[in-house]
């Protein structure tokens, strides 16, 4: 069972990801380093509905 998410910037807001998540494995919400275009760097991304 996969499902996809949306990662959003946690400095900006912005959602600039989307991925698939196993809801098995992460049963919490997901974080990622990931590089946001607005701010201009890499930012936390976590996952957003
Ligand atoms: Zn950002």
């Amino acid at each position: 069972m996969r499902s996809i998410v949306t990662m959003a910037c946690v400095d900006c807001r912005e959602r600039n990801y989307s991925t698939e998540k196993n809801k098995k494995n992460d049963a919490n919400r997901i974080e990622f380093k990931k590089f946001c275009p607005r701010c201009g760097h890499h930012t936390l991304h976590r996952e957003t509905r």
